[in-house]
């Protein structure tokens, strides 16, 4: 059947009449009484472009739009879709031209090629009956032929599936910036030659010399000492290796193919199936489990198929804007260079872990773009602009121009904070500040030079354990921690103890499922219930330390008791090392994080029992306000400008100066120009921020009297209440 119809629609005569003989031959072939092709048109639109059994005079005046009626639902969630009464399902849209109410069942699949959506396949019957699933899977089948002879067709009004034009498809912001590229495809997309086999028999033998090779090369890669140069990681290969030898998953590659299809063919159809089994899919380990499968499958396809990732593109050294579905941090490191300027994403939310990569890297990205995978080729013209989180697809001259421009004033703001890299921050009056970075990959720490930061103000530790799949020992940190340490020379670090659990879930941990994770079992919670974490955590410090001063953070201290035990497991450490190392660090410093309420209640004591404070404000203000960090309507509600919340960090500033505790502060407020000024005349001399914030912040600084600033500002906190933010953005536009 597949060969008759592969026949019937490479065969002679115009499109439309070899359309039309297409439909006919699947409604006798599967027994139907309606069979329909409809193809996407631009702006995705779908048309009606052949059919047995409708009003034939529907044909190209049917149209519906993305994601209206079942024709549509099916386009946009990819899926195939059967029923036994079509006039039940809620997107069914009742069409009077087609003449289609005398039927009752429904099913349809979409045509897909190389993950571009085409069209639909639709078949009707009179009575009501729900498709079995081999039927709906030889529908599927019947769907790639279809896919293979319409992308060769040129049908009338254009190619299906395709809008050359210029597009603008919004999304979430994950990291501001913009960026002009040609786009590359992070899985390049397969394109497979011919889907009806000839034989079998030499299908079959091209799979099992595919499957032989793909576990070569697995093994080579392996047993190779290039590993993490090549940027593979050992233990998702690990996974691979097994997932690849998996006899289910081989054997109903095996079926495909008896059922007529070529081997990459096959592949596909699995490939597609494991698909639509991921949408389904709630939990998110089976999602990851399914997701290997998934790259398991693409490594054999294009074994048997070439790829359409445009050359040029790929090893031009032009520079691009990655193009992908989702993507894993890690994988992101892997792409790390110069010429790569941005990423756009179909999936990913604002809080993903490869936005941290991301923002590592200081490229802007934009995601939960729609169709994104759809719309784009690979080579055509990005336009990312993370500011507002879209992206501009094949951009006319006008957005180009525009972003021309913005790319350019950037690049002048930029030269000038570069200006400033050797200049301290003091304000006019002579208050002196540290600026520091915040970070929490190498990559980060070759900023410190770019910046002009005067060290590490916080080094988040799980960040490299959120890009590893299993949990690092104590060589494998003391390593890393030494390399961050070689890398800021004589510039201070400050390591912050593991801060797992909340939206930062490792792989290497069982979390429990929480109803309220960010007030769950985490951080030093986490550290003090299983000690061993937190003392390997500090061994591999201590040893990554030499003669070094080391500054050692606990995250979440919620009491002064709390952040005594982790005191005590740290001391316990250093008896260790003592027994142990020839050479210690020449000091040990340990403070406490201030991002819990309780904390400021007990803000003396603390300022006592620790050796400096640092204040997290994304997280006090998170818990002071009881408003999610990272929910839409709640990330930006209330302001850390605040008459009150200005005057905790008041408090705490005096608690840590009565203390002896140096302090501060090294939340997302301490990046931001205003904010900044603002704690500096509350009393902070000290603030941590990623690295792109530094010049914005010390330019601020060096314009402003801060003396004065402070009087105005404690006046204010007195005689207000809410937010300071206008006042003080007119009070510094008058003081210029
Ligand atoms: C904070 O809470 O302000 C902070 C700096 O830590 P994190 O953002 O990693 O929670
Ligand atoms: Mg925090």
């Amino acid at each position: 059947m597949l060969r008759r119809l592969r026949d019937v629609m490479a065969g002679i005569g115009t499109p439309q009449q070899r359309l039309d003989s297409t439909v006919q031959v699947i409604a006798h072939e599967l027994g139907a009484e309606v069979c329909s092709i409809y193809v996407q048109r631009p702006g995705r639109v779908l048309e009606l472009c052949a059919t047995q059994g409708l009003n034939p005079e529907a044909v190209h005046r049917l149209f519906f739009q993305p994601g209206e009626g079942l024709v549509g639902h099916i386009a946009e969630t990819r899926l195939p879709l059967t029923l036994a009464e079509a006039q039940k399902h809620p997107k069914f849209a009742y069409r009077p031209e087609t003449g289609e109410e005398a039927f009752q069942s429904f099913a349809g699949v979409p045509i897909r090629r190389s993950d571009r959506v085409l069209g639909v396949l639709v078949v009707q019957h009179v009575s009501m009956r729900e498709l079995t699933e081999e039927e709906v899977e030889s529908l599927e089948t019947l769907a790639m032929v279809l896919a293979e002879v319409l992308a060769t067709m040129s049908l009338p009004g254009g190619d299906p599936g395709r809008d050359r034009g210029p597009l603008l498809i919004h999304g979430l912001r994950i990291h501001e910036g913009v960026a002009i590229g040609k786009a590359r495809l992070h899985q390049p997309r397969v394109v497979i030659g011919g889907v009806v086999a000839e034989d079998p028999a030499v299908e079959h033998e091209q799979l099992r010399a595919a499957l032989a090779d793909m576990h070569a090369s697995l093994d080579r890669v392996m047993e190779s000492e290039a590993l993490s140069a090549a940027g593979e990681h050992r233990d998702v290969l690990e996974t691979y290796r097994l997932i690849a030898r998996d006899t289910g998953w081989i054997g109903r590659i095996r079926d495909a193919i008896d059922s007529g299809l070529t081997a990459p063919a096959a592949v596909q159809r699995v490939r597609d199936d494991t698909r639509s089994r991921m949408a389904a899919v709630k939990d998110e380990y089976l999602r990851e489990r399914l997701a290997d499968f998934e790259d398991v499958a693409l490594r054999l396809l294009r074994r048997l198929a070439p790829g359409e990732e445009v050359l040029e593109v790929d090893g031009g050294g032009e520079p691009f804007i990655l193009v992908a579905r989702s993507m894993g941090p890690a994988e992101l490191l892997d792409y790390a260079g110069d010429q790569l300027k941005g990423l756009v994403l179909e999936e990913a939310s604002a809080t993903a872990h490869v936005g941290i990569v991301a923002r590592a890297l200081d490229i802007p990205v934009a995601g939960r773009l729609a169709h994104l995978i759809d719309e784009v080729d690979p080579g055509d013209l990005l336009i990312v602009d993370g500011d507002h989180g879209q992206v501009f697809v094949r951009p006319g001259d006008d957005a180009r121009a525009q972003f021309r421009e913005s790319l350019s004033a950037r690049e002048a703001l930029r030269a000038r904070y570069a200006a400033l890299r050797g200049t301290p921050a003091v304000s006019r009056d002579g208050a002196r500040v540290s600026l520091q970075m915040n970070a929490g990959l190498l990559v980060d720490v070759t900023q410190l030079d770019t910046v002009g930061a005067e060290g590490i103000g916080l080094y988040r530790t799980e960040i490299p354990f959120l890009v590893r799949r299993e949990y690092p020992d104590v060589e494998a940190q003391t390593e890393l921690y030494r390399r961050i340490l070689d890398s800021a020379g004589d510039r201070p670090v400050t390591f912050r103890t593991l801060d797992a659990g909340g939206d930062k879930r490792l792989h290497a941990f069982v979390h429990d499922v929480e109803e309220n994770p960010a007030l769950g079992w985490r951080a030093l919670r986490i550290g003090l219930d299983q000690p061993a974490i937190l003392r390997q955590q500090v061994r591999a410090m201590i040893h990554a330390g030499g003669t070094r001063s080391l500054k050692i953070m606990v995250p979440m201290v919620a009491t002064v008791e709390e952040f005594r035990a982790a005191r005590a497991i740290v001391n316990l450490e250093i008896e260790r090392a003592q027994t142990r190392l020839d050479e210690m660090p020449a000091s040990i410093a340990v403070g406490a994080m201030v991002e819990v309420p309780s904390a400021l209640l007990a803000i003396d004591e603390l300022a006592e029992a620790a050796d400096f404070l640092s204040v997290g404000s994304n997280d006090l203000l998170q818990f002071l306000f009881a408003a999610d960090r990272a929910g839409a309507r709640t990330a930006n509600r209330y302001d850390p400008l605040s008459a009150h919340f200005l005057q905790a960090l008041k408090r705490i500033a005096d608690a840590g100066r009565a203390g002896g505790a140096e302090v501060s502060v090294c939340g997302e407020m301490a990046g931001r120009p205003i904010e900044a000024l603002a704690l500096v005349a509350l009393g902070y001399r000290s603030l941590s921020m990623s690295a792109v914030s530094i010049g914005p912040v010390k330019e601020a600084i060096l314009s402003t009297d801060i003396n004065a600033l402070s009087e105005f500002i404690l006046y204010s906190m007195k005689k207000n209440t809410g937010s300071l933010r206008n006042r003080l953005k007119s009070y510094l536009a008058d003081h210029r």
